[in-house]
């Protein structure tokens, strides 16, 4: 890809109101723009790094055994009159009227839809257990939108639904889903945390959310230094320096980003939607349901959240936007602009390149480059007469000359 074609408008100041670290990174190297307060646009190299992103999470999913699908944005008021949440909700839910003035939200998450879908048809023991999941905008009228992406009004989650005939089913395919949250959080280059939560508005008996440490989180979590126990401080009042309930370990209190919550939600929808099965006693039993919420835009704020340095964004390996950067120093000089092109013709077979043929100070792009944060740069500049270009390291920083015949060799050894 010509970086003169693409679309990324990178900014020398970050917005006023940006505190975050990826905040202001996210909007400095030019990967989203915000439309209104909570609403953003993701441009073109900001959505390129969500489909990485959104691809680990269907490998995962599919991995499961789990099927995906697309349920409607726009939700009728009367299934969520059925399950009791249109009295419940509260202002987050975004309401609206069609013109013979009938009831509608737009969707801040889909049990009751997809207890719909599936009512009357998963209808006997022999068809279950079923995941079904989709990757979706959702919508929801927070009340205090901030840190961009973080805490959107408007923003992209991945939700898995699943049904059960049994809790010892549930409780099996919470489990692996628990497993493959972490390998989808691993994978992005996140470190996560799982710790007890509040089922809250969702509701269901057990939940856990998976968190990020960062001071940037807007939940407090107390964990165990020895174990893995770990729970919201919404749900316990342990302190620093308490004794862990699981181990008797010492108890520590930071702060975390929630990435993603799944919860056993039992019957809390099929009761009242009236979703049920024959189960092999030939008696008819409500499905048992778990859900599974992973935001996916606000993956991405917290990737860029915990890998940056002063310079810029440093992508990790599995959703980088691009494998190599080829920055022409001077496009002015027909020696450096030729040298560019072949590089760039010979590693695009070896993986995606972002070539910067624009006309533009040198550096300019070598400081665009830092902050976009692409792992390999390769610099075709003034040493370009003597057949050599500089390949950096976007992590450590370290820089080599290497031989222009050399370069491929170079990169693979990488
Ligand atoms: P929070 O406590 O942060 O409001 P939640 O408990 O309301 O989150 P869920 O309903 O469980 O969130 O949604 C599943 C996932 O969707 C969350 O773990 C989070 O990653 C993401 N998410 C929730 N609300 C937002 C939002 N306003 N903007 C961006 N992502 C969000
Ligand atoms: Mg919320």
């Amino acid at each position: 890809m010509r970086q003169s074609m693409m679309f990324i408008p990178t900014l020398k100041e970050a917005p006023k109101d940006a505190e975050a670290m990826s905040h202001k990174l996210l909007v400095r190297a030019g990967l989203v723009k915000q439309v209104a307060a909570g609403i953003y646009s993701y441009l073109p190299l900001g959505y390129k790094v969500i489909k990485k992103i959104e691809t680990i999470i269907r490998e995962e999913m599919d991995a499961l055994g789990c099927s995906e699908l697309l349920l409607p944005a726009l939700q009728t008021a009367d299934l969520w009159k059925e399950s009791g949440r249109w009295a419940d909700y509260g202002p987050e839910l975004m309401r609206l009227q069609d013109r013979k003035k009938r009831d509608f939200c737009l969707g801040p998450t889909h049990e009751e839809v997809i207890t719909f879908v599936v009512r009357d048809q998963l209808n006997s023991y022999k068809k279950l257990p079923v995941g079904l999941y989709q990757i979706q905008t959702k919508f929801r009228d927070e009340m205090r939108p901030r840190f961009a992406l973080m805490r959107g009004r408007e923003f992209s989650m991945k939700d898995l639904y699943t049904f059960h005939a049994n809790e010892e089913c549930l409780d099996e395919w919470y489990k692996l889903v628990w497993q493959a949250y972490k390998n989808i959080f691993n994978r992005c280059g996140l470190e996560v945390k799982v710790v007890f939560s509040d089922p809250g508005q969702i509701g269901g008996d057990v939940a856990h959310e998976f968190m990020v440490m960062s001071e940037v989180g807007e939940d407090t979590i107390s964990y165990c230094n020895s174990c893995d126990y770990g729970s919201n401080t919404e749900l316990s009042n342990l302190q620093v320096g308490d004794v862990c309930p699981d181990c008797g370990g010492s108890i520590s209190i930071a702060k975390g980003i929630e990435v993603g919550n799944i919860f056993k939600l039992g019957t809390k929808y099929s009761k009242p939607m009236k979703a049920t099965f024959t189960d092999k006693d030939g008696k008819d039993k409500p499905l048992i349901m778990g859900c599974y919420g992973l935001g996916v835009t606000r993956t991405l704020m917290a990737v860029v959240e915990q890998n940056n340095n002063n310079e810029g964004i440093v992508w990790p390996e599995e959703i980088k936007p691009f494998d190599y950067h080829i920055v022409c120093f001077d496009v002015k000089k027909d020696e450096q602009v030729e040298a560019s092109m072949e590089i760039y013709q010979n590693l695009r077979k070896m993986g995606e390149c972002l070539l910067d043929d624009r006309l533009e100070r040198g550096v300019v792009k070598l400081k665009d480059a830092d902050l976009i944060g692409i792992p390999v740069r390769i610099t075709v500049g003034r040493d370009i007469s003597e057949g050599l270009v500089e390949v950096t390291n976007r992590k450590n920083g370290k820089t080599d000359k290497v031989k222009i015949g050399e370069i491929e060799a170079y990169c693979s050894s990488l």
